[in-house]
């Protein structure tokens, strides 16, 4: 149920909290300005104040916004969204780059490239799209907020180091995200390179690789010297088409912003993945509880795009705000929808804290009394 601290009940009504407080006392309550209130009494006092009430549910405000199914008939492939993932030092950040290197000196010519957060590269003319922020912290916070932004997890694991702790970690956030993984066996040039015994370590946490009779892809690579980089895409390529990943273009966008900041220059910078629909300029977005008409769509290739499709990683310029690594965007079809979502939104999160601020005050004078 929604609850209400007396303050923004107040606030709402444009009445003077202290008036509100007088009235409640009249009935007998004592309460404070921060204290939360069911709906019922929310009700009696609105009333009371000349004020009819209309309770907003989420699904009310949020209705046929996010999560909005894809129509069967407009499916098409898309690229898959592939997340790296492992322990610290198997080499993750240099596989990243590795496979960016790669594409940058195959794509444009003197293309400006630029860290949003998540890159495509294509191979074989199929597209790839890598988020790259540190794995694990946006996974998790991804999936904290229910979002799911990925389709692949590159287990990467060093062969002279085979399985670590946040190897098994890597793997258990896989499995229980329903993730299919690919393990990417690192630093295979390494004199001390052992990937016979990262398998049978990976058997160990019930990830059965391709040569061990399961059906786990592997490959063995060297993120340093450049090894085996196209083999690991085809990889990709064939987990994605076993996947059969699609997404609906033809409908307004949905996705999740994978980083946002605030730019000096440029204002809210949020880099969105796209997951369905097509993301215009001039589109309204709601992101968590942030709001904002699209002014600019920047590839990581620094490129200016009128429109972004499925999986596509890109910078959206115009929001009012900063939203947050993890929240879930969507198109809205007008401005007042907007506002009212992210207001609704900011309300809630207020609220919260309103709740969780009193309930620290509380413990506070339970202590020193
Ligand atoms: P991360 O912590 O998983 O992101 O690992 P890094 O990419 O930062 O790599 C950790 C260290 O391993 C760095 O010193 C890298 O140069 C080195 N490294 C990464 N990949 C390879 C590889 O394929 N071969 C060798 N010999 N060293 C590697
Ligand atoms: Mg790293």
């Amino acid at each position: 149920p929604e609850t209400i601290s007396i303050q923004e009940l107040a606030n709402r009504m444009s009445e003077r909290s202290v008036d509100v407080i007088k009235f409640l006392m009249q009935q007998g309550q004592m309460m404070k300005p921060g204290d939360i209130i069911e709906p019922d009494l929310a009700e009696l006092i609105a009333s009371e104040f000349g004020h009819t009430v209309r309770r907003v549910a989420e699904s009310d405000v949020e209705e046929g916004i996010f999560n909005v199914a894809d129509n069967v008939e407009n499916l098409v492939p898309r690229p898959p969204v592939v997340t790296i993932m492992g322990h610290v030092d198997h080499g993750k950040t240099s596989l990243l780059d590795a496979i960016r290197k790669t594409s940058v000196v195959s794509g444009e010519a003197g293309g400006i490239t630029q860290h949003i957060g998540a890159y495509q590269v294509e191979q074989g003319g199929q597209k790839i799209t890598f988020i790259d922020t540190p794995g694990h912290a946006a996974f998790t916070a991804m999936r904290a907020r229910g979002a799911q932004a990925t389709d692949i997890a590159i287990l990467v694991v060093a062969a002279d180091d085979s399985v670590m702790p946040q190897t098994i970690e890597s793997i258990n956030h896989a499995k229980s995200a329903g993730v299919p993984i690919i393990v990417a066996i690192n630093k295979i040039d390494k004199p001390g390179a052992d990937a016979s015994k990262v398998r049978n370590a990976l058997l160990q946490h019930e990830v059965f690789v391709e040569s061990m009779g399961g059906e786990v892809l592997d490959v063995e690579v060297s993120a340093l010297k450049g090894t085996n980089l196209d083999k690991l895409l085809d990889a990709i390529l064939l987990q994605s088409e076993i996947l059969e990943l699609k997404a609906d273009p033809t409908r307004t966008a949905e996705g999740v912003v994978i980083e946002a900041q605030l730019d000096k220059g440029r204002g809210p910078v949020a880099t969105v993945l796209v997951q369905t629909g097509t993301l215009k300029i001039g589109d309204i977005v709601v992101a968590g509880d942030e709001w904002g008409r699209v002014r600019a769509l920047i590839t990581d290739k620094g490129a200016q795009l009128k429109e972004a499709l499925p999986s596509m990683p890109v910078e959206v310029l115009g929001m009012q705000g900063t939203p947050l690594a993890g929240d879930r965007f969507a198109v809205v079809e007008s401005e007042s929808k907007a506002r009212e979502i992210a207001e609704y939104r900011q309300r809630v999160a207020r609220e919260k804290q309103v709740a969780k601020s009193a309930g620290q005050r509380g413990s506070l004078e339970q202590m020193m009394s």
